[in-house]
């Protein structure tokens, strides 16, 4: 079951694998900006979902 990480703003997909990621190198990827609705990562929980478990980080 991959990892399934999205921008709790408007839900879009920042990443998706099947390895585990931390949260802090996918905003690092991303300049801690969604890049569909510029929300700051950093200032909002992203959308977590592993084993098809929810969780806000
Ligand atoms: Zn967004």
């Amino acid at each position: 079951m991959p990892q399934i990480v999205k921008c709790a703003n408007c839900g879009y997909v920042l990443y998706k694998g099947n390895d585990l990621v931390p949260p802090k190198d996918i905003l690092k990827k991303f300049n801690g900006r969604c890049p569909r609705c510029k929300a700051l990562l950093n200032q909002n929980p992203l959308s977590v979902e592993v084993k098809g478990q929810k969780r806000f980080w």
